[in-house]
């Protein structure tokens, strides 16, 4: 029991804070004001907080009140607070020494994207909700799609369409839901048994999750080792093998994920060759381009892509390397129909003449929810405000910086490249008897990454492929400069000279 109740504050009196609006324009204004100017200063002054936030699980409650206020606080206190309790708990993604996983990038452009919006609150489900919500997605998935040289049965434009998702785990869901109600359409509803699933040891943990989602049976789900001789890309040798296997059994194949650019080494699957064994046992290929994708606006890129004429679907995160804030993961199909199928819903209160005449888009037959939030505009704002060029020194940017990184990696006898970098990701540990056993390489590039981490200088996380435990040093954080990576080597390099003198003596 709360004091809330004991005293029984909340109850009252009716009439304590006089007239509220919500929404007074003069007021927005002046708070939206303040607020742009305290995002300014936290932008400019980000390099001064630890990276990886220090405080322990459970450090906010301690700090808060247990009740809301009954009173209308003042927004300088709320912002006073923002500054004391909550930047504390922050890790700071936007730091130029944030390193890990993989950035999510930023700009001036989506974030005024962002507002407009927020200003605006959309609830575009269909058509007629916001017709510009709409017909603007569709131009920019469009837009999109010619960056990355997709063919035409991708766009609007041609016999495919796009749609702006959350993450690519609802994109490649509403994908597999419509490959499976395809294939149920002839098998009928207890052959959901026999569909057959497919991606390689690689591929994002969130496609296991989406084939539980859609009722793929968990013995269906066919996770195939991809080696470090292919730098871990899926052998379509090694594919065409498990799915003649299946054939055999009587299951069908159903569904094929293919990775440009995995999570953990950004590995490339080779999707033409791939798609020419899944096309033959006519399985959906997803291919899962989150992060890689945005590479291949790039021409020296966009051969990570050759083959995509012969996919169905093709899921990109612009929230990761295109600059745009989170969420906004974008979904091309080649078949919109076959997700409209699908996913489409048709309750009295949203009838209406455009979309019963088949006319319009409606997007929530695209997507999970009915809601969908104008995230278009980012994306337009984005391509707008820079223009292809920028975008693509952007990428080119955060390309060579990782490269100087794998120079200094290279040039040191101490440290080694575990896998070839492809795009602006380098996977490396430190090495430097090279006889030494696994597990204590293991251990010592633990304690490297707790040291340096544990600085709050940089932010830098790991993953195992083959085995093998590595460092993964992901340069893209909008606010890198070379500088930053420059110092960010030093600090490895000095934590590693600590770490290695300290565990001489100690072994002595
Ligand atoms: C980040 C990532 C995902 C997960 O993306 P969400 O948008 O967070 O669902 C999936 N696949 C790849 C290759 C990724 O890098």
């Amino acid at each position: 029991m709360g004091s809330l109740h004991e005293n029984n504050v909340y109850f009252s009196s009716s009439k304590v804070v006089g007239e509220f609006k919500p929404l007074d324009p003069e007021e927005f204004r002046r708070q939206a004001h303040q607020m742009v100017d305290f995002i300014a200063d936290y932008y400019k002054n980000i390099e001064n907080y630890p990276v990886l936030s220090q405080v322990e699980p459970g450090y906010l409650r301690n700090r808060l009140p247990e009740t809301p206020p009954y009173k209308p606080e003042p927004f300088d206190n709320i912002l006073r607070d923002i500054q004391n309790d909550i930047i504390p708990g922050m890790t700071h993604w936007l730091s130029p020494n944030f390193f890990a996983f993989f950035p999510a990038t930023v700009s001036s452009a989506a974030f005024v994207g962002e507002m407009l919006c927020t200003c605006f609150n959309a609830v575009g489900f269909n058509w007629l909700a916001s017709p510009a919500a709409t017909e603007l997605e569709m131009v920019v998935m469009d837009w999109l799609a010619q960056l990355l040289k997709l063919p035409k049965s991708f766009m609007f434009s041609g016999s495919g369409g796009g749609v702006i998702q959350g993450t690519t785990s609802e994109a490649i869901l509403c994908a597999l839901v419509a490959a499976r109600d395809r294939a149920l359409k002839s098998l009928g509803a207890a052959g959901i048994s026999k569909l057959v699933a497919y991606c390689s040891d690689q591929t994002h943990s969130t496609y296991s999750k989406a084939c539980k989602l859609a009722g793929i049976f968990p013995c269906n789900i066919r996770i195939i080792p991809a080696s470090a001789d292919s730098n871990f890309a899926l052998s379509p040798v090694v594919l065409r093998g498990v799915i003649e296997a299946d054939v055999a059994s009587g299951l069908v194949p159903l569904f094929l994920c293919a990775s440009v650019g995995t999570t953990s080494t950004t590995a490339v699957d080779p999707v033409s060759q791939l798609a020419k064994v899944a096309n033959e046992h006519e399985v959906w290929i997803h291919v899962d381009a989150a992060y890689g994708g945005s590479a291949c606006i790039c021409p020296e890129f966009r051969h990570y892509l050759d083959g995509v004429e012969r996919v169905d679907s093709l899921s990109l995160s612009p929230h990761k390397w295109l600059l745009s804030y989170l969420d906004c993961s974008c979904l091309w199909v080649k078949k919109p129909d076959l997700l409209v199928k699908a996913l489409n819903t048709n309750p009295e209160y949203l009838k209406n003449k455009r979309s019963e005449l088949d006319s319009v888009v409606d997007y929530k037959d695209w997507q999970i929810g009915t809601g969908k939030r104008f995230k278009a505009l980012r994306l337009w704002l984005i391509m707008r405000s820079y223009g292809v060029a920028n975008l693509q020194s952007h990428i080119r940017s955060d390309v060579r910086m990782a490269k100087m990184f794998e120079g200094f990696v290279k040039s040191d006898p101490w440290f080694e490249i575990v896998v070839p970098r492809t795009f602006s990701l380098v996977c490396f540990r430190l090495n430097p008897f090279k006889e030494s056993n696994p597990s204590y390489v293991e251990h010592l590039n633990k304690k490297l990454l707790d040291s340096v981490n544990s600085t709050g200088r940089l932010y830098m996380t790991h993953s195992v492929a083959g085995e093998v435990y590595m460092l993964r040093f992901a340069v893209g954080a909008t606010l890198t400069e070379e500088r930053h990576v420059c110092a960010a080597w030093k600090l490895i390099k000095e934590s590693a000279e600590a770490l290695l003198k300290r565990s001489y003596y100690n072994s002595v």
